[in-house]
């Protein structure tokens, strides 16, 4: 069995774990390479702010006063600024790129709500890194989602990537 894979976008030619799983296809994996799927999707939220921002907005309007309650709450304990801190100290243990700061994930949360990208729970939530650092992933905005505890011990260090589908329009 191949153990490389051409890009159909890029034309590079990389090993299968630089390529999503995907079941649909005969060999198991995505044609994209990851890094192409990631600048895609980076893409996709560049090009629509407005209908990120939007279906946001309307997620908190909907639970508007549960919203404001937990977002004191964590910024009261400096959850984000503490999880930004955490991760850039694993990071330097694992020997990955670390960028992060409280106000990337105070970005994120506009574009995707503070929420489960899984379940949709607003409890127990934590930063994961869709490609685990202990894997070589990178502690970088394009990495990480939102998942609730239960969710991030069930991805494990495995690399899937739950973030809401970007299918615009
Ligand atoms: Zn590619
Ligand atoms: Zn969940």
């Amino acid at each position: 069995m191949d153990t490389t894979k051409t890009c159909k976008k890029c034309n590079e030619t990389k090993g299968l774990n630089e390529f999503y799983k995907n079941s649909k296809n005969k060999d198991g994996h995505d044609t994209k390479c990851i890094e192409c799927e990631k600048a895609r999707v980076r893409e996709l939220v560049l090009a629509n702010p407005d209908y990120y921002k939007e279906k946001n907005r309307r997620w908190k309007s909907k639970n508007h006063e549960r919203y404001l309650e937990y977002m004191t709450e964590w910024n009261a304990n400096n959850f984000h600024k503490r999880a930004a801190s955490r991760n850039r100290y694993r990071a330097k243990n694992y020997g990955v790129l670390s960028t992060v700061v409280e106000a990337d994930l105070l970005h994120l949360i506009d574009v995707y709500g503070w929420k489960c990208m899984v379940c949709q729970t607003e409890e127990n939530l934590s930063w994961d890194h869709i490609n685990p650092m202990s894997k070589g992933g990178t502690d970088t905005p394009d990495n990480l989602q939102i998942l609730c505890v239960n969710h991030n011990s069930q991805k494990g260090t495995k690399m899937i990537d739950h973030r809401p589908s970007l299918n615009v329009g």
